[in-house]
């Protein structure tokens, strides 16, 4: 990163916990590594990126329907998935600072660190035969590019490492009190498997015909050895993923679908295409045939947001096996090559899975500018502005009357009575307004409304937008149906 945008970067997770967004965990007592609680106004910002995805899925798709399963699963659920076995990650330690690392992070920071110095194909290049290697397990030939590379410990400075070695991401804890009687049970590290064992129930309750999916958002744990950038990578964190369960055979056209509508999405916020691309996995998980991430280019570079994956017929299948109950489905559409039903099969799936917090992280980098603006004469000013998209922005609307006195809080006090029910809106008397728009700016409020002494004679308010800081006369009655349109 260079020094400017680790310097946004900072300002950014500074600005996230002053404006009430993001704090650390427990911070009384020094926070809890990659663990973050989130704040008034983040508690809002999430809440309206999972309420705009989950409308999209399971209200603009009619062959979409949600659950929300627990956290705890069955333990066996975790063998059949394979996570027990291949959730892990090959990790390498520093025998002289003792830090641990993601072998993959460390070859990537070095790519990174290419790409700064203008060096793109040696980046490429080094990434290039990481993923070559990791496809192929080889850890000696891992070790050896980092050797080749000379990649050391940000810590110690050395290059004095172990042995490369996997490492599970699972979380486990006990059920049950007493130590001996109880089973060890994993925190979910995806959200998916609970909508996979829960595949007949839904299909057979909400008589649902495939193609169709089944949504979900909740909690999902993993504990990431290399914690760092923010909410980015997070030992506790949010999923909102998607399974279609779609014919055999069907699962390329249906990935294809899946990924440029997903990118519909993103593009629905407004947010610049030129940030957003996709990277074609070569190592592909165990249970997939196909796999991209939907990359977005952070401060700290392209990163993955969400992952698109052609998830086979792996987990059904395996659920299956594991628990000896059927998980097929029988499909009475006629095939016309042979003129007869499609008959009984395990249906194929397609995964959409986007990290809610990462969506939420996005919009703070997007959002957020420090901008000096020109004033009429000729000296300048500045602001902090995050520009939320309106639709998901904490408040819809700020009101504010001039003053605290002359009927003008009765007026707003009104205008907020009639607005409330309809879109967050904020009240606020307290201060010039200079000051409460710079507020409401670093908010993210994308309209403020002002009621003065001339309100009360000809029952027009003064609007304020917030990217272009326009402000106009509008009648009183308007107000409403404006912010509607914008964020409906
Ligand atoms: P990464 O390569 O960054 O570790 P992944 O490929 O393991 O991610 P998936 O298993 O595909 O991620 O999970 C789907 C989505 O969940 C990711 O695209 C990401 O947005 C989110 N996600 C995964 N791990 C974390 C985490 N530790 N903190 C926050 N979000 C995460």
């Amino acid at each position: 990163m260079s020094n400017t945008t680790e310097n946004t970067f900072q300002a950014i997770i500074s600005h996230a916990k002053e404006y009430g967004f993001v704090f650390p965990s427990s911070e009384i007592y020094d926070g809890l590594s990659a663990v973050y609680d989130y704040g008034p106004n983040g508690s809002e910002l999430k809440k309206n990126i999972r309420d705009y995805w989950w409308k999209s899925m399971t209200q603009l798709h009619d062959n979409i329907v949600g659950i929300d399963a627990a956290i705890f699963m069955h333990p066996t659920t975790w063998k059949a998935s394979g996570h027990v076995d291949n959730f892990s990650d090959p990790m390498i330690d520093n025998k002289d600072s003792q830090k641990r690392y993601r072998v993959d992070h460390l070859i990537e920071a070095k790519a990174d660190q290419l790409r700064e110095a203008g060096d793109n194909a040696a980046a490429d290049a080094i990434v290039a035969q990481m993923e070559q290697l990791l496809g192929a397990d080889d850890f000696v030939g891992l070790k050896q590019l980092l050797t080749d590379n000379k990649i050391v410990c940000s810590v110690s400075g050395t290059a004095n490492w172990t042995e490369i070695r996997q490492f599970n991401l699972m979380f486990s804890t006990q059920l049950g009190s007493v130590a001996e009687e109880s089973d060890t049970i994993y925190l979910r590290p995806e959200t998916a498997q609970g909508i996979f064992v829960n595949f007949l129930n839904v299909q057979k309750t909400a008589r649902m015909k495939i193609p169709f999916g089944i949504a979900q958002t909740g909690k999902a744990f993993r504990n990431e050895i290399v914690a760092r950038q923010f909410i980015f990578r997070m030992r506790e964190f949010e999923q909102m993923e998607m399974q279609f369960f779609v014919r055999p055979g069907t699962q390329m056209e249906w990935y294809n679908f899946w990924k440029e509508e997903r990118m519909k999405w993103h593009m629905s916020l407004g947010l610049p295409a030129d940030k957003f691309r996709f990277h074609n996995h070569v190592k592909l998980a165990h249970y997939a045939d196909a796999a991209l991430d939907i990359e977005y280019e952070f401060p700290f570079g392209f990163k993955e947001l969400e992952g698109i994956h052609s998830r086979t017929d792996f987990d059904l299948k395996s659920h299956q096996e594991f628990s000896k109950k059927k998980q097929q489905y029988f499909d009475n559409d006629i095939d016309e090559t042979t003129g007869k039903p499609f008959g009984n099969y395990i249906p194929y799936v397609v995964e959409t899975s986007i990290g809610l917090d990462r969506m939420f992280l996005l919009i703070l980098c997007n959002g957020y500018e420090e901008e000096t603006i020109a004033k009429e004469d000729g000296t300048t000013d500045s602001r902090t502005v995050l520009r939320i998209p309106a639709k998901i922005a904490p408040n819809k609307l700020a009101i504010l009357p001039l003053v605290k006195k002359d009927g003008l809080p009765e007026i707003a006090r009104q205008l907020m009575d009639d607005c409330k029910g309809s879109f967050k809106c904020f009240y606020e008397e307290k201060d010039a307004i200079g000051k409460r728009y710079r507020r409401q700016d670093a908010i993210g409020t994308p309209f403020c409304v002002t009621i003065d002494h001339q309100t009360k004679e000809d029952n027009m308010v003064t609007i304020r937008y917030r990217d272009s800081m326009k402000q106009e006369r509008i009648a009183l009655s308007e107000v409403k149906q404006l912010v509607l349109n914008a964020v409906s």
